[in-house]
């Protein structure tokens, strides 16, 4: 059983690898494939870093982060910053490694990386969280860069924290000379920033966005059909967005879960009224919404385990890793997982959701609407261009559907599952950079 999500990255690595070889005709061919893979299973930097701050009490405490830059034969490293408690330096490498397939799987010009810090930033005031910040940018502003590596925000960072990181990496890069055009396009040293400060239209909602259309794209594939039942773990940016979506696409959410709380409402929640109520008492426990009314007659307050073992059509982790475990895989009663968080299924939970004809819908695809959309505001930044949202949504949705047809085709070519197809797809990509690098 794995707890360390790398192992279990790692471990998909090494299955996609087998049915590619088994495919892969002559020595030479065989042999490439091979060195590429044994790359791809470390990091090609990681980077520890340790950040003092003065708290509001006078104290000064130090926080440990992490940079990891997995591969960069694509383009340069790009991947997320977590803030979470039990953010591990193994988690931060399963979560690079993630990145590179995932860019590989929407073709987009990027390598991959990701970044985390260990702290709670629910304990921290705005003060000490901004200070947080600008320390870990000035640590790790040694390796990143908008042609070397662009962070961008996950679990627990938002608009704000980016456009901290990238104000502090301005600062430092303004006490040294640079051409003109190097200095105008210093915003895009991350992504996920807010519009006033180069950030994308789009970009909020994107991760959510790009799922809906892949979800939209597999409904008939899948037997999805309009009204059916939805659970959704996590109610943040990934899971609320989804939530919206799905609810507005004419399906019924009738479970979601916060790291308090879950609730169940049977005829489907509202999730703006949700979230309001979520706003308020700090968790969905107790939420039970309606049509914007929330009311005890609606619903009943859940534990959170048994959102993921509900009878559901389609049942959404979009929370943390590991989510869907050995321990309750066999539990599961949804026929479509569809992974909006990163890593919620670990390999021994994966197989025992194929014998049992649960169809899973890998996170490498799914969630890459964030990402693509980053790409697209590092690319108005580069540019100095600013598109519009029905411009960035169109070429998203043109992005996910062509991944979404690359991965389904691939699987079924391959006769193998949907994850395994994307991981194919990826890693045909990541070998033909590699085959025109060494040319
Ligand atoms: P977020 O911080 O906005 O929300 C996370 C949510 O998960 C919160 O509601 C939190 O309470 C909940 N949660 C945490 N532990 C839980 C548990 N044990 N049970 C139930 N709920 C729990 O984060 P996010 O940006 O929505 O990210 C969620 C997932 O989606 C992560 O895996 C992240 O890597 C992935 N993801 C996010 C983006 C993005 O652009 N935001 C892009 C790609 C992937």
């Amino acid at each position: 059983m794995h707890t360390n999500p790398f192992e279990g990255a790692m471990e998909q690595l090494t299955a996609a690898s087998r049915i590619l070889e088994a495919r892969t005709r002559t020595k030479r061919e065989k042999e490439s494939l091979k060195r590429i893979i044994d790359i791809l299973r470390y990091p090609e930097r990681a980077v520890t870093v340790h950040i003092p701050v003065r708290m509001d009490n006078g104290e000064t405490r130090i926080f440990e982060g992490y940079r990891v830059q997995h591969n960069n034969v694509r383009g340069p490293y790009k991947g997320g910053t977590r803030y979470h408690p039990s953010v591990t330096l193994d988690e931060v490498k399963a979560l690079a490694f993630w990145m590179v397939m995932k860019l590989a799987v929407v073709n987009v010009r990027f390598g991959g990386g990701k970044g985390g810090i260990i702290v709670d930033p629910r304990t921290l005031s705005e003060h000490e969280l901004e200070a947080l910040t600008r320390g870990y940018a000035r640590a790790i502003a040694p390796v990143i860069g908008p042609t070397v590596d662009i962070p961008g925000p996950d679990v627990n960072t938002n608009e704000t924290i980016m456009y901290w990181m990238a104000d502090e990496y301005r600062k430092l890069k303004s006490q040294i000379s640079m051409s003109k055009k190097e200095r105008e396009t210093l915003p895009a040293v991350t992504t996920g920033k807010p519009l006033a400060h180069g950030g994308s239209e789009g970009r909020h909602t994107a991760t959510a966005q790009g799922a809906l259309y892949v979800f939209e794209k597999l409904t008939k594939k899948l037997g999805i059909k309009q009204g059916a039942t939805v659970a959704i773990q996590g109610f943040g940016n990934a899971g609320y967005f989804m939530a919206k979506n799905l609810v507005s696409a004419g399906y019924r959410v009738v479970a979601v879960s916060d790291s308090r709380g879950a609730v169940y409402v049977h005829d489907g929640i509202d999730p703006e009224a949700t979230m309001r109520c979520k706003t308020e008492k700090g968790t969905v426990a107790g939420c039970y919404c309606k049509g914007s009314v929330c009311d005890v007659r609606f619903g009943r307050t859940i534990d959170p385990q048994e959102l993921l073992t509900l009878p559901v059509d389609v049942l959404i982790p979009a929370a943390l890793e590991q989510a869907i475990m050995e321990k309750n895989a066999d539990r599961i009663r949804a026929k479509v997982v569809f992974e909006l968080a990163n890593g919620p299924t670990t390999p021994e939970a994966d197989e025992i959701l194929r014998r049992k004809h649960v169809t899973v819908v890998p996170d490498i695809l799914t969630n890459a609407g964030g990402v693509t959309v980053s790409y697209f505001e590092w690319k108005q930044n580069m540019d100095g261009a600013h598109w519009p949202e029905s411009v960035v949504f169109e070429k998203l949705r043109s992005v996910m559907t062509a991944a979404c047809d690359d991965v389904w085709n691939t699987a079924e070519r391959y006769h193998t599952s949907i994850r395994m197809g994307a991981f194919i797809v990826a890693l045909s990509r990541i070998v033909s950079a590699y085959t025109k690098t060494t040319d």
